[in-house]
């Protein structure tokens, strides 16, 4: 199958409204963003930008426009190539009924305890092995999440799967000042090297972003470095 280790994306005139919605979500919006490049993506609360990371996976037919991965448009991709190319962060991470173990794993299937234990190390969830260890059984029945460790388990998730093209959607998002910190630096230690996309309401971390788009009403309204803006 096709694989990469890169990942250039290139977006035209991206045009997507949802089934039986008026306003379109993403409005005639485009976007270069060449391979190894780290992205933010601000903007209110519904200016579309979850929608936009949703289609970067396929997850919706856009009405116009066309997404391209490596010049090569993801409509033409295979469903395996595409996700073996991203590793997401969804704004809601889902918890399995299942282990630990089987929960960070289902989409990293090669990897192996060692590299689990390391992973929740780095994410600062170590505490969830004390006890069952990676045994421990998560989800209906079994041991619950905190918000912010949930989060933790969606990054931890990402980066064991390890694509070329990251979208991270709020990966930060309720977590204290210091673990905040801890896991920007962690993607950015990871994402070396990765194509980025990461959208947040947070300032913090924006500095080690190359480039920010602020979104509103489906479209960007600014852009930027960090210091233009
Ligand atoms: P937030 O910061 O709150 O996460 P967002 O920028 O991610 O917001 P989206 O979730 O992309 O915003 O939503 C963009 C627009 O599309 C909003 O008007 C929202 O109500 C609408 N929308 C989102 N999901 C759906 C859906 N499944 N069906 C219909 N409309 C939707
Ligand atoms: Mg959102």
């Amino acid at each position: 199958p096709e694989t990469a280790d890169s990942a250039q994306v290139m977006i035209t005139d991206l045009v997507f409204s949802y089934p039986g919605q008026a306003a379109a979500a993403v409005n005639q919006l485009s976007l270069a963003v060449p391979a190894g490049l780290h992205v933010a993506i601000l903007g209110h609360t519904g200016s579309g930008k979850s929608t936009l990371l949703q289609l970067l996976t396929r997850a919706w037919d856009p009405q116009q426009g066309t997404i391209s991965l490596n010049d090569k448009p993801i409509s033409h991709w295979s469903e395996a190539a595409l996700r073996s190319m991203i590793s997401v962060v969804p704004q809601r991470i889902h918890l399995f009924s299942a282990t630990l173990r089987d929960n960070l794993t289902l989409a990293a299937p090669g990897a192996d305890d060692h590299q689990l234990v390391g992973m929740l190390h780095k994410t600062g969830l170590e505490k969830l092995l004390e006890g069952d260890g990676l045994n421990a059984w998560l989800g209906e029945g079994g041991r619950q999440l905190s918000g912010g460790e949930q989060r933790r388990i969606g990054i931890a998730r990402a980066l064991l799967h390890n694509g070329p093209l990251m979208l991270l959607d709020e990966p930060t998002e309720g977590l204290d000042a210091g673990t905040e910190q801890q896991i920007l630096l962690l993607l950015r230690q990871h994402g070396a090297g990765k194509t980025l996309i990461s959208v947040t309401h947070r300032l913090q971390g924006l500095d080690l972003m190359d480039r920010i788009y602020v979104m509103d009403q489906g479209q960007f309204i600014e852009q930027g470095t960090h210091q233009q803006l």
